[in-house]
């Protein structure tokens, strides 16, 4: 197989590729939503990745297609498989990744730990679950969520009404998942890497701690998880990559519950916010991993390079600028923090970049990273 990889869609996950196809030499394309996106850096076509013909002639210049967002229709992709084209993952494990439904489904039909689940097409439906579960849940749209949209917490089972109508006008129909709510002590994730011949390997677990239903911070390794949440997360997370026949990076997010059980939340199917920490802190970063193992060369080794590693994103930037305008402070105060950009012009709430400093101590590390990160939105 050649060496040159096609990526669908032209986020900040496609930008972070990019240096690790520079190293290795491996020819880097990526099919964009717009102009001047963040991985505007590589070789980039204009395209909608939802229109089978502008998929189709993008993937005849490239060895494989891989993704930086979850959102091609399943149609192109098993067109695309038709055609005889590489990707990774492929659409029989990105359906689980796309549908929260099915990925429940799948997961409960693995084995693995979920919280209570059950499918809802009604208000009545949704009050009989409330009733069985001290009378509040979450409730999800199947599709389309992110960032903690499409995510509700409801105690009455009118409180998802909305969905449940824009639901019925759908002409696919569909229900929505409704699950208990989950008691935990804090939220983990832990990242793995599969090459199609079935070589695995998986970066230590972390802690990642979301704001508003987005993650804000990431801790490298999970503080106090070396030894049994270490296992259980990766048995876990090689259960879901085999079970699901995964290739490339997967993230699986996971709840610590206060009763010290792991249950899957969500599946990721590309490099993830709970992995940009290895770009700095590990021997391989999950990007160039997941370059790695969709064209199914040896995995690299996930060692740590520092004890602790923090990753923080930065939101917003500054006003009317770009990350750039407050590298004078940033960067003189904190010569040991990596910074990364996206090259996005600042918009409040939006994820512009991110900040990892690693360490020996880790109050320190949080500090310093912290510190960064805050300078950089202001
Ligand atoms: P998204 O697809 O937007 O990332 P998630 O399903 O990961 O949505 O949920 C977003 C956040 O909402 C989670 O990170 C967690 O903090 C909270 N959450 C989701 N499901 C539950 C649950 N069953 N119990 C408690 N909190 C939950």
């Amino acid at each position: 197989m050649g060496m040159t990889v096609g990526v669908i869609g032209g986020g900040q996950l496609a930008r972070m590729m990019i240096p690790a196809a520079v190293a290795l030499g491996i020819d880097l394309r990526v099919l964009a939503e717009q102009p001047g996106m963040s991985a505007a850096l590589a070789a980039v076509a204009v395209g909608d990745y939802r229109d089978l013909d502008t998929v189709v002639a993008f993937a005849e210049t490239v060895d494989v297609i891989t993704f930086d967002h979850e959102h091609v229709p399943q149609e192109i992709l098993r067109e695309l498989v038709r055609r005889g084209v590489q990707v990774h993952p492929g659409p029989d494990a990105l359906l689980y990744a796309q549908d929260k439904l099915l990925m429940r489904e799948r997961l409960t039909e693995l084995g693995l730990p979920v919280p209570d689940w059950a499918r809802v097409e009604t208000s009545d439906e949704l009050g009989a679950f409330l009733a069985e579960h001290g009378g509040r849940a979450v409730v999800k749209t199947a599709r389309g969520g992110y960032d903690g949209k499409g995510v509700r917490v409801v105690s009455h089972e009118h409180e998802a009404d909305d969905w449940f109508t824009a639901l019925a006008e759908d002409a696919n129909g569909g229900a929505l998942l409704v699950e208990e709510l989950v008691e935990f002590r804090r939220e983990l994730a832990q990242v793995v890497a599969r090459r199609p011949s079935g070589q695995i390997a998986l970066w230590p677990v972390v802690e990642t701690v979301q704001r508003g239903g987005v993650c804000a911070e990431v801790i490298a390794p999970a503080p106090g998880s070396v030894g049994r949440i270490a296992e259980v997360a990766a048995d876990i997370a090689v259960a879901v990559a085999e079970g699901i026949g995964v290739t490339g990076v997967l993230a699986v997010e996971l709840f610590e519950t206060t009763d010290d059980r792991l249950l899957v939340n969500e599946l990721a199917m590309r490099p993830h916010n709970s992995g940009h920490w290895s770009i700095d802190g590990s021997t391989t970063s999950q990007f160039e991993q997941h370059l790695r193992a969709v064209l199914d060369l040896p995995l690299g080794s996930t060692g740590a390079r520092d004890a602790w590693s923090v990753m923080i994103n930065v939101f917003g930037g500054p006003a009317g600028g770009v990350l750039g305008d407050r590298y004078g402070v940033a960067l003189a105060e904190h010569p040991l923090v990596k910074v990364h950009s996206y090259g996005k012009a600042s918009r409040p709430g939006r994820k512009v970049g991110h900040v990892t400093a690693g360490g020996d101590d880790l109050d320190d590390v949080a500090y310093q990273a912290r510190a960064t990160a805050a300078f950089l939105q202001e």
